[in-house]
């Protein structure tokens, strides 16, 4: 299927598909939009089944980082990168110079960051062969692992979700059904713990569930089961999708809030969420806690204090869109959407 025709296409400013036979590097670089400034977000290194799949990903994330960067107010547009693990044994340190190549090729129209798959010290070898990069371990205005701070904004996200639905002032005794405990959803499930939640998680990685298991006395489920827990919040925190029409008729809860880009599968899921009474807290406003932080980096200092209160700004902006889709009685999905395209000056 070509790009133009593609139903997740959506005047991308650009597309750009790379490959390095000697590093094994097949990655896609989609810019959906550089209006506010050079297009900004992470790298997912993945194992895609198909090439659309891998396309198709580039393109919902890139767009998904423009309403993002946008909803927070930052100086970024929005882009995202897909590479293509390859299969078996792979020389990380030669993928990822490659990569940092293919990044550098676009002059800064793209500054790279992490996302799944791919950690600081991958940015580090991509920083051998580009500037245009963020989410370090070193350097002057460094920030690191941007996942702590995106947790804490979903964290934040989550309570305002809570205060709205059920008007309760904190998540003490709720339940919340965690799926995927990696960098976010760990630190996630720190802080629900520390507020006296109760935990219920699922993931593919046993090391990870084990630790959650003894650290925050989590319950334990299979991937499949997670969806139909009886529990108050259900926070997707794994790769994207998660809400779709066979999630949709398993659910218990009253609040979906989650780290994951892209919960929902169609927009119409958002509608469906709306119409079964379950409150859905847009997840490229409640994630961004991990771009605001490499906007930090990007300005040259990194400041803490400003990144803290742009996680501020976010919960603010959070319950401004539940407020109008209650008042208008329309899904908090499309609410959030229409206020990005806005600002983005797309119809
Ligand atoms: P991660 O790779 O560290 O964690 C993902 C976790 O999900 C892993 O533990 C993995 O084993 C698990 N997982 C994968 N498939 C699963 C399945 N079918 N069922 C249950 N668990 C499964 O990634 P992360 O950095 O924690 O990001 C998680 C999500 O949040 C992603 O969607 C990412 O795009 C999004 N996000 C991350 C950041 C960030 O700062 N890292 C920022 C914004 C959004």
């Amino acid at each position: 299927m070509f790009v133009f025709d593609h139903p997740s296409f959506d005047d991308h400013e650009g597309v750009h598909v790379f490959a390095d036979p000697a590093s094994g590097l097949k990655a896609i670089i989609s810019i959906h939009s550089t209006l506010r400034g050079p297009s900004s977000g992470g790298c997912r290194l993945w194992s895609y089944k198909t090439e659309d799949a891998a396309i198709d990903d580039a393109l919902r994330l890139s767009r998904a980082m423009s309403y993002k960067n946008v909803m927070a107010n930052l100086e970024l547009g929005g882009g995202k990168s897909v590479i293509l693990k390859p299969e078996g044994d792979f020389d990380r340190k030669a993928l990822f110079t490659a990569f940092g190549k293919a990044v550098h090729t676009l002059g800064g129209k793209y500054i790279v960051a992490e996302d799944v798959g791919v950690s600081p010290a991958d940015m580090e070898i991509i920083k051998t062969q580009t500037p245009y990069v963020a989410g370090l371990n070193s350097g002057e205005a460094a920030s690191g692992d941007p996942s702590p701070i995106t947790a804490k904004g979903v964290f934040l996200g989550l309570c305002a979700a809570v205060k709205h639905r059920l008007g309760n002032d904190s998540v003490r005794g709720l339940t919340v059904a965690v799926q995927g405990i990696g960098h976010v959803g760990y630190a996630l499930c720190r802080h629900l713990h520390e507020a006296g939640a109760h935990l219920i998680v699922t993931d593919i990685n046993q090391d990870a569930l084990d630790s959650a298991k003894a650290e925050f006395d989590a319950v334990v489920v299979e991937p499949d089961e997670i969806y139909k827990q009886d529990a108050d919040i259900f926070a997707p925190c794994a790769l994207g999708r998660a809400i779709n029409p066979d999630s949709l008729l398993q659910l218990k809860v009253t609040i979906v809030a989650g780290a994951a880009n892209n919960q929902l599968s169609t927009p119409e899921m958002g509608a469906a969420l709306h119409r079964q009474n379950i409150l859905f807290a847009p997840d490229y406003v409640i994630n961004a806690g991990g771009i605001i932080n490499i906007a930090s980096e990007v300005s040259g200092t990194y400041d803490l204090d400003w990144v803290r209160g742009k996680l501020d700004e976010l919960e603010v902006t959070t319950r401004e869109i539940f407020a109008i889709s209650a008042r208008e009685n329309r899904p908090a999905n499309e609410v959030a959407d229409k206020m990005a395209r806005e600002r983005l000056g797309r119809s």
